[in-house]
């Protein structure tokens, strides 16, 4: 599938929305109740799953939403969801310095409330300015509460006893009280023509669909009223996108899954990417989407593209992406100078550089927007970075952080990744402490205790 044959030089492209919130409140189950009514409402071929993103159309947008959204209100295309799993820390990646999400969902569980990585997610969404909705999740949990299916929200909510109803506001304004806590000012969302620009709080079930229209509506109301300008991009002109992982591809090699915020990227495209070390500088192999399930039989899972505009989540197949990292810049470079173009990904890349000092303790993180998370969170704390790197904890990590003097430094902090099995091993004969969580706030408290205990035991 391609879609070559359809551009306007100038266009709306599709809103980027991020899901985020604390573990367990429901997030992948949202994704995937949105996802599935997508599936369930489209035709066949209708919706385009794609790598680490899934693009809903604004025609099936329209069918989940029922009465609630009219295609012929609308001129942007649909929402891209970014759905790459462990997604907490991908709402921290960045476009041009801005955050990559163009809004966001912030799903927060009725029954328990705000926790820390709610508060982590406020602190991104407001440091990147990004506007959000707030999804008060598992409403069907509330006791006594009966589902009306196909209702709009509020009917539903009519439609309940009185003491059911009192029992879910009282829930639904302790969020509304810890959003302005938090400097928010937040409407509880039951009528969706109510709407304000403060943040809106949906209530939804992700498990039995509940809400998952209104808050689609409320999604499209935002992006349309207040975004329009923003979407306005040049559909045709170079590519340009944020790496959301890097996978080794049976038959391809090492490959990276991203999302196209920009312009136009195509086979045979010369493009710079981030990496490790040096921009990478290469030329795309193949273009890969996920076929649909029904089509997948023994031989490959993908199917070629020659072309895909913004904005999309895609598999680029190309030599030399080993080094490649997550978060960081694409760029194709068609007719522009190459020179210029490595220059934007290296000026991009500097921009989110962390800053290290003589001594101090090491850091890795998956992506690069949470490793600048992690070290803004360190910075707070005043515990100095010596070394900070994407990507998992290995042996060398091991040999920077036995180096150190104060037992205090000989510590790795790892966010969202994992420890190779030799960085173990040698971890434990060095000396070296790692600490790993998918928490910021928790990583940043255990090294705390672990340093009270060092002092402790001096004293
Ligand atoms: P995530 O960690 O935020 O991605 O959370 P998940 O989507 O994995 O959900 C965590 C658990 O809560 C799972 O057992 C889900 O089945 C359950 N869950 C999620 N949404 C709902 C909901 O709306 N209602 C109920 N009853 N359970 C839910």
């Amino acid at each position: 599938m391609s879609n070559t044959d359809t551009h306007d030089p100038t266009s709306l492209r599709t809103p980027i929305v991020a899901v985020l919130g604390h573990v367990d409140h429901g997030k992948t189950s949202l994704l995937d109740k949105i996802r599935g009514s997508a599936v369930i409402e489209g035709e066949a071929g209708a919706i385009t799953q794609h790598i680490g993103a899934t693009a809903v159309p604004l025609d099936i947008i329209s069918t989940i939403a029922g009465d609630l959204v009219d295609p012929d209100d609308f001129d942007l295309p649909g929402l891209l969801f970014i759905d790459t799993p462990g997604h907490h820390s991908f709402t921290t990646l960045r476009s041009r310095g801005g955050a990559l999400a163009d809004i966001a969902i912030l799903v927060v569980d009725v029954n328990d409330g705000f926790q820390p990585q709610t508060l982590e997610a406020l602190d991104i969404l407001k440091r990147s300015q990004t506007p959000f909705i707030v999804a008060a999740n598992k409403i069907d949990t509330v006791p006594g509460w009966s589902v009306n299916e196909d209702t709009p929200i509020n009917d539903t909510y009519e439609s309940q006893s009185d003491r059911v109803r009192q029992r879910l506001d009282e829930k639904l304004y302790e969020i509304i009280g810890n959003l302005s806590d938090e400097g928010f000012s937040a409407d509880l969302y039951w009528r969706v023509q109510n709407f304000q620009r403060n943040v809106g709080v949906v209530p939804v079930s992700a498990m039995t669909g509940e809400g998952v229209p209104d808050l689609l509506t409320v999604m499209m109301g935002l992006s349309q009223r207040y975004m329009k300008e923003e979407m306005e991009i040049d559909v045709s002109g170079p590519g340009v996108g944020t790496v959301l992982e890097v996978k080794e591809e049976k038959g391809f090699g090492k490959t990276v899954d991203i999302v196209l915020y920009d312009g136009t990227i195509r086979e045979d495209d010369t493009i710079v990417v981030g990496g490790q070390n040096d921009p990478i500088v290469t030329e795309v192999r193949a273009l890969l989407q996920p076929r649909p399930l029904a089509e997948i039989r023994t031989e490959s899972r993908f199917e070629n593209v020659d072309e895909v505009g913004a904005a999309a989540g895609i598999k680029v197949a190309a030599p030399e992406l080993g080094d490649a990292m997550a978060g960081a810049p694409v760029r194709v470079v068609r007719d522009r100078d190459l020179e210029d173009v490595i220059e934007e990904v290296q000026a991009e890349l500097a921009s989110i550089a962390v800053d290290t000092a003589e001594e101090g303790v090491v850091v890795k993180a998956d992506t690069l927007g949470s490793l600048e998370a992690m070290a803004d969170a360190l910075d707070e704390a005043e515990v100095p970075i010596v070394r900070a790197e994407v990507g998992d904890v290995a042996p060398r990590d091991i040999s920077v952080a036995s180096t150190a003097e104060d037992p205090k430094q000989q510590v790795i902090l790892g966010f969202n990744v994992d420890v190779l099995s030799d960085a173990e091993h040698r971890a434990e004969t060095d000396d070296v402490t790692i600490f790993t969580d998918e928490v910021i706030y928790q990583l940043v408290e255990e090294y705390d205790e672990y340093v009270e205990g060092i002092e402790q035991a001096q004293q």
